[in-house]
Order: structure tokens, then C-alpha cells, then sequence
């Protein structure tokens, strides 16, 4: 492609965006296709890949544009349709995906300080800002001793704290591994990815320590996790990281990082927060009470790239310690050796993540906050946040269904209740196929105490007031139908 027709493509590529989003409304959520039927409709004669064959010649560009339009749009889920309630959000903001376009456009290989000194500094410069745009304090910054990083994804972020984590409670454990007596405090509520990183790193499932929630809630515990360390400290076991939640997946559920942290501390374990969905919330001062605590862990986490208008992927990480990823990963062979390295003066993003090799992220993570800026961001996240209020008000006032949890920032966590009060799953279940088989919404399920519940997940890029409104009266409708229905 030369320069000339990347500039006429480029404009084509940039009107199909454009109308793809202008025209999501009026396409169906969640596509009606079966397994297998976007592989055939590929792989057809005439199709892109005939019989699952690469094609020999060159094709011009503009017509991959129509094997989307026929074959891809129809066979996606939209995470950026308004509609999308689904698990949390994945914004992939126009303003994000511009700057995304600069960062592929300089190509830089940003794995070292000297392979792009623009990327490095750019990142933690934006990483220092947002950690005190959060108020996370200045000890997770760079010129406070700490700093950030951007990750691909929280599952990344836990997994290089928790190798971190082993690398200061375990002493010589980059040489020897683990024995099998670290354990890793965690909730039911934690998410799957902290399970996942244990299994990397190698420590086998009885690593894992499930402690007790406060009762009545999906938050845990720290008088619990306090008993269940010092137990483990009596069996001759080592407590290596404590994960607590801001914002769990299934519920919201916020646990208390202040108490947390003092009992993580008496032990010597390392402290992440993964504020995966909520921790963007802290822009916000009247919101910034769900990371209250957060000064006192040794790792936070929050990812730009579900509810901070920032495309996939951009996993906001800071560590207290600026030393403790490398220490921990870093591994120097010959031909990485560089003067600036060698000097101590810079940092070398490799180091403070599993790959070596990592993308200009922070570009379009900066286009986001030059285009927005904090009070764009801010206003973002309250209009999400007064809809799920809204839609909270609006359960409370209909019988026959009730708030399965406290609802928490932008989600909302609703069932269907029978004539006694109490759950009724089918109904429940039923709503939410419904309104997902329409086409017109879609929203995810969790279960709770063992009981099926629907999750409102009020965030997308495009999502206002009025698309969660329009919601309520699809749950409404559907849940008349389902009632009238299971009553003939
Ligand atoms: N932690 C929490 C609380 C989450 O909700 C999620 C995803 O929804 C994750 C971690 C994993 O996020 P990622 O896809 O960035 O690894």
C-alpha cells in the first residue's frame, strides 16, 4: 500500500466505522447465528476462504469491507451497541480508536526505554497523572517511588503482583521455585483470573484460601481472613498475596481495603486491589469512597478498557515499590544490553510485564483524556451511574421483582420473585432469554446463594438514560409474557 492509497482507504476504513456505529440501533445485540455458520459462510466458493484456503492473489482492500458487512457484522455480538448490558462494559470509544491509529501508525516496539523513549515516558507520565486523578496517592507514582503500567488485560496486572509478591515474601524463589506452602487469600466473589494466575505461576489449586464473607454480604472479611492467615501461619504454611476486590464481577461487591490491608501487612503478604470495572470510579470525588483503603495496598488495578473509554486493551497496573516488578521478571540477555538500561536512569516496560515486546498503549488512553478531559470522563461515568440509580428505583417499585444486591456504581442485580417473596428462577431465567433472544438489549447472569440473577451492566460508550429505560420496559414486557405464559 503506498502512502497515496492508504489515504484514500483510510478515508473509506473511517466512513465504514463511522456508519457501523451510527447504525447500531438498529441492529440486533447479539447476532441469531448457530455454531459453525460464520466458519462456512466463510469458507463457501466464492467466499473469502474457499474451502478453508488462503487466496493466492492480492484482492483489493475495499472489498474485504463487503465480506464484513455480509459476514462479520451479522455474526458479531456488539459490545458497542447502546443496548449492551452484558457482563461489564468494553468501551471502545471513537476517541480511543483514533489514538489507537497513531500508536499503530508509529509501530513502536516500546520493550525497552531505548527501543522508544516517547512510549515509555508518555506511559508513565499519563500512568502518574491518573494515579492522582484517582487519588491514589503519590506513592504509586514515579516520582513518589512506585509507578504504573500498562498491562493487556487485570488478569495480566494479578498475575506480575502476584510474581511479585512471591519474589519478596519467598526469597530465593526465583531460583527454586515455589515448595507448596504459598497460599493466596481470595473470596468466592474473586475473579476467575486470580485462580488462573495461581495456576501459572504454579502454586496448584490448594493455594487458594476462599475466606468467609461478612455475613450477609458478598464482601470479605477481615476478622475472617485474619483467623484463616493465622492458621495458616501455625500450620508452617506462607502467606503470599491477599487479592481484594473493589467491584466484583458477579455483584459489585466492594471489599474493605482498609481493614484488609493491616491484617495482609501483619503477615507479610502482598496486598493487590483489582478494581477491574469500578476503580475508574474514583475520578469521581463523591464516588471515590469504593476505593477507599486503596493507599494502603502494595498493587492496584483498574482497567481503562471496560468502563474509561479507552479500546481494548489498556489495564491500568501501579505498584508501590517501582522496584518489585523487576526485581521480580526481569531476565537480560545480551542483545537487550543498552547504555541506558545499564545507567539506572530509565525504566524498561519489559521488566514490569510476562511479554517482552508491547504496543504504544498509552496513546490512545492520552487522546482519551485530551479529547474528554477529567471533567469529560467524570461526566461520562455519572450519567452511567444516575441510570443504574434510576433502574434500581424502578425495581423497588415493581412487584414481583426485587434488587438481588445492594446495586453497586453502574450495575444493577435483579430477579424475579414468586407470590411468596421468594425467588423464582425460571421466571428469572426465562426474562433473560427473552430479552436477549429479541435482539433488542442483552444482559448477563450471575448466581447468587445458589439463585439465578440478572446483571444490568449500565456503561457502553453509547449507552444513555434512555436506552436503560428502554430496557426496564422490555423487562417488563417480557416478564408479563413469561407470567402469562407459565400461568395458561
Ligand atoms: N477482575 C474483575 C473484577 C473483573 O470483573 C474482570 C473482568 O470482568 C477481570 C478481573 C478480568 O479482566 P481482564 O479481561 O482485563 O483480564
Amino acid at each position: 500500500l503506498t502512502t497515496e492509497e492508504f489515504r484514500r482507504l483510510g478515508h473509506a476504513y473511517v466512513d465504514w466505522v463511522a456508519d457501523h456505529r451510527a447504525g447500531l440501533p438498529g441492529l440486533p445485540v447479539v447476532p441469531p447465528v448457530g455454531p459453525g455458520e460464520v466458519a462456512t459462510a466463510l469458507s463457501q466458493p466464492g467466499a473469502a476462504f474457499p474451502d478453508g484456503r488462503l487466496p493466492e492473489a492480492p484482492q483489493p482492500l475495499d472489498t474485504l469491507l463487503d465480506a464484513v458487512d455480509r459476514v462479520v457484522v451479522p455474526g458479531s455480538t456488539l459490545w458497542q451497541h447502546p443496548a449492551f448490558f452484558g457482563y461489564f462494559p468494553a468501551n471502545s470509544s471513537l476517541t480511543s480508536l483514533l489514538g489507537d491509529l497513531l500508536s499503530g501508525a508509529l509501530g513502536a516496539q516500546g520493550m525497552l526505554w531505548s527501543t522508544s523513549p516517547a512510549a515509555t515516558e508518555a506511559e508513565q507520565v499519563l500512568l502518574d497523572g491518573f494515579a492522582r486523578a484517582l487519588g491514589l496517592g503519590e506513592a504509586f507514582t514515579f516520582s513518589g517511588g512506585g509507578g504504573g503500567v500498562i498491562q493487556d488485560s487485570a488478569s495480566s496486572a494479578a498475575l506480575v503482583a502476584l510474581l511479585a509478591a512471591l519474589h519478596r515474601v519467598r526469597p530465593g524463589w526465583r531460583e527454586t521455585g515455589v515448595d507448596g506452602r504459598e497460599r493466596v487469600y481470595v473470596t468466592a466473589e474473586t475473579h476467575s483470573s486470580l485462580a488462573k494466575a495461581v495456576r501459572v505461576a504454579g502454586l496448584g489449586a490448594r493455594a487458594l484460601r476462599v475466606v468467609d464473607p461478612v455475613p450477609g454480604t458478598q464482601a470479605m472479611s477481615a476478622a475472617a481472613l485474619a483467623g484463616a492467615m493465622a492458621a495458616d501461619v501455625a500450620a508452617g504454611l506462607a502467606p503470599v498475596l491477599v487479592c481484594a476486590t473493589v467491584g466484583t464481577t458477579g455483584t459489585g461487591a466492594v471489599d474493605p481495603v482498609r481493614d484488609i490491608a493491616p491484617v495482609a501487612a501483619a503477615h507479610g503478604a502482598w496486598l493487590h486491589v483489582d478494581a477491574a470495572w469500578a476503580g475508574v470510579a474514583g475520578l469521581c470525588p463523591e464516588l471515590r469512597h469504593v476505593i477507599d483503603g486503596v493507599g494502603l495496598a502494595d498493587s492496584f488495578c483498574t482497567d481503562a478498557h471496560k468502563w474509561l473509554f479507552t479500546a481494548f486493551d489498556a489495564s491500568l497496573l501501579w505498584v508501590r515499590d517501582a522496584a518489585a516488578l523487576p526485581a521480580a521478571l526481569s531476565v537480560t540477555p545480551e542483545y537487550l544490553r543498552n547504555a541506558a538500561s545499564e545507567s539506572g536512569a530509565v525504566v524498561d516496560y519489559r521488566d514490569w510485564q510476562v511479554p517482552l515486546g508491547r504496543r504504544f498503549r498509552a496513546l490512545k488512553l492520552w487522546a482519551v483524556v485530551h479529547a474528554l478531559g477529567l471533567e469529560g470522563l467524570r461526566a461520562h461515568l455519572r450519567g452511567h451511574v444516575a441510570a443504574a440509580v434510576a433502574l434500581a428505583g424502578r425495581v423497588r417499585a415493581e412487584p414481583g421483582v426485587v434488587l438481588a444486591a445492594p446495586p453497586t456504581l453502574g450495575l444493577v442485580c435483579l430477579r424475579y420473585v414468586g407470590a411468596d417473596g421468594g425467588p423464582d428462577d425460571a421466571v428469572t431465567r426465562a426474562v433473560l432469554e427473552r430479552v436477549n433472544s429479541s435482539g433488542a438489549a442483552f444482559v448477563t447472569h450471575t448466581v447468587l446463594d445458589g439463585r439465578y440473577v440478572i446483571r444490568v451492566a449500565v456503561g457502553g460508550v453509547a449507552t444513555e438514560a434512555t436506552h436503560v429505560e428502554a430496557l426496564w420496559e422490555r423487562l417488563c414486557a417480557e416478564a408479563g409474557t413469561v407470567r402469562a405464559t407459565s400461568t395458561l
